[in-house]
C-alpha cells in the first residue's frame, strides 16, 4: 500500500478533524472533549482503548497480524493559553486558548496513522501502541503518562514522535540524531543586602548594583565557558527590587532560562552559573540563594531510530527534502519518553511564506500549511510499517 496516496486520500478528513480542534482547544489535563474524540474514533477502528491515563491521556492499542515488537507513537493533544488573532472560519470559540504550537494538528494526523496501518494490519508483526498525551506545554504531561504506566504491559521498544514545525517550510523533513531539541531549565536567583536609605549606600548592601552585576557576569557563561562548536542559552527573563527611589531596598529577585543540548554543556553551565552568582555576591556583600528547576531534559534521538524515519521521509518527500542537521533550541517533553525507550522526535516543515504562514510556535497569529498533515501522517505511517515489517 502506498502510504502517500492512501493519506492524501484522507486529507479533506484529516483537515476537518484539525479544524474541529482548532475551534475547540483546551488546556493540558483538560483535553475532555478531544480525548473524547481520539477514544471513540480510535474505538470505532477497532482498537483496544484505555482512557484517563494521567487524567486526559488516551492509549489505543492496535494488534498486527503476527507477533513482533512493540511501536508506541506519540500524539500531544493540549492547546495554550493564548487570545488567537488569526481570521479564520476556523478560529478558536474559547476566549484565551488557541492551538498555538499545532497539537490539533498532532491529533489529526495519529488519528490517520492509526487508520492507514489499520489496513495494513495483516502485514504488521508487532504492536502498534498509540499514546495520546495530555499536557506537554510545561505541564508535565509525559511524566504524568510514564507515572501512570504508560510505558508498561506492553512496554514499547520503540518511540516515535512527531511536531508540525513553522521552522521549516511545507515539503520538507527534519531528522536529527543525538541530541535535537534543549533541556530547559528554570532558574531562581534571591539576592538579599541590606536596605537602607538611597543617601546613605555606605550604611546599606545594595542588591541592585548586585542584580546587575550578576545579569553582566552570566554573560560570560555562554560566551567564554562553553565551547564554540557547542552551543547553549542563559536568559534573564525578570528582575525585580524595591518600591521607592530613595530607598536602597533589601532585596532583588531573579529569574531566567538555561538551554543546553549537550548534558556535559548543561553541567559546565549549571556550574558556572552557580559560581558566578556566589562570587559576585560574594564581592558585593550580599548574599545569593540560587534555585535552578529543570523543566525538561535534552531530547536525544536514536540514530537507529533516525535511520528508519529517514527512509519512511525519503519515500515521501524526496531524500534532498530531508535534513539531518538541523536543532531546535526549544523543550518538549517527549524527551522524557525518550530517556526510558530508544526513539526518533521528527519535524514536518510546515510554514509557507506564499500564505503567509511564517509565524512561530506560541505566536497568537500561528498556523500552519495543512498540506503538511497527510505528508506527516504517511512518514509517521511508513516509518512504522517499516520497523514491524518483521
Ligand atoms: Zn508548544
Ligand atoms: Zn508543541
Amino acid at each position: 500500500m502506498d502510504f502517500k496516496a492512501a493519506a492524501e486520500a484522507l486529507a479533506a478528513e484529516l483537515i476537518a478533524t484539525r479544524r474541529d480542534l482548532h475551534r475547540h482547544p483546551e488546556l493540558g489535563f483538560q483535553e475532555v472533549r478531544t480525548a473524547g474524540i481520539v477514544a471513540r474514533r480510535l474505538g470505532e477502528l477497532g482498537l483496544e482503548v484505555r482512557t484517563g491515563i494521567a487524567q486526559t491521556g488516551v492509549v489505543g492499542l492496535l494488534q498486527g497480524g503476527r507477533d513482533g515488537p512493540t511501536l508506541m507513537l506519540r500524539f500531544d493533544m493540549d492547546a495554550l493559553p493564548i487570545q488567537e488573532r488569526n481570521q479564520t472560519d476556523y478560529v478558536s470559540q474559547t476566549a484565551g486558548v488557541m492551538h498555538a504550537c499545532g497539537h490539533d494538528g498532532h491529533v489529526a494526523i495519529g488519528l490517520a496513522v492509526a487508520r492507514l496501518l489499520l489496513q495494513e494490519r495483516q502485514r504488521l508483526a508487532g504492536r502498534v501502541k498509540f499514546v495520546f498525551q495530555p499536557a506537554e506545554e510545561g505541564l508535565g504531561g509525559a511524566e504524568a503518562m510514564v507515572r501512570a504506566g504508560v510505558l508498561a504491559d506492553p512496554r514499547p521498544d520503540l518511540a516515535l514522535g512527531l511536531h508540525l514545525w513553522n521552522g521549516a517550510p511545507l515539503g520538507r523533513v527534519v531528522v536529527t540524531a543525538g541530541p535535537a531539541m534543549s533541556a530547559g531549565e528554570i532558574w531562581r536567583c534571591t539576592l538579599r543586602g541590606r536596605g537602607g536609605h538611597g543617601a546613605q549606600p555606605h550604611e546599606a548592601a545594595d542588591p541592585v548594583v548586585a542584580a546587575a552585576y550578576v545579569v553582566t557576569a552570566l554573560q560570560s557563561v555562554v560566551a567564554r565557558n562553553v565551547n564554540p562548536e557547542d552551543t547553549a542559552v542563559v536568559t534573564v527573563g525578570t528582575i525585580h527590587a524595591g518600591d521607592a527611589f530613595n530607598i536602597i531596598p533589601a532585596e532583588a529577585t531573579l529569574t531566567g532560562t538555561i538551554r543546553t543540548y549537550d548534558p556535559a554543556v548543561r553541567e559546565r553551565v549549571l556550574a558556572r552559573v552557580g559560581a558566578i552568582v556566589e562570587g559576585v555576591a560574594a564581592a558585593l556583600e550580599v548574599s545569593a540563594e540560587l534555585d535552578i528547576k529543570l523543566l525538561t531534559p535534552s531530547l536525544i534521538n536514536d540514530s537507529a531510530a533516525c535511520a528508519l524515519v529517514r527512509a519512511a521521509a525519503e519515500a515521501v518527500v524526496g531524500a534532498e527534502n530531508v535534513d539531518t542537521q538541523r536543532r531546535w533550541m526549544a523543550s518538549e517533553d517527549m524527551a522524557f519518553f525518550l530517556q526510558e525507550v530508544p526513539g526518533c522526535f521528527f519535524f514536518i516543515g510546515s510554514a509557507n511564506a506564499g500564505r503567509g504562514l511564517i509565524y512561530p510556535h506560541h505566536n497568537p497569529q500561528f498556523d500552519f500549511d495543512e498540506a503538511a498533515l497527510p505528508l506527516a501522517a504517511a512518514i509517521m505511517a511508513g516509518a512504522a510499517r517499516r520497523y514491524l515489517s518483521g
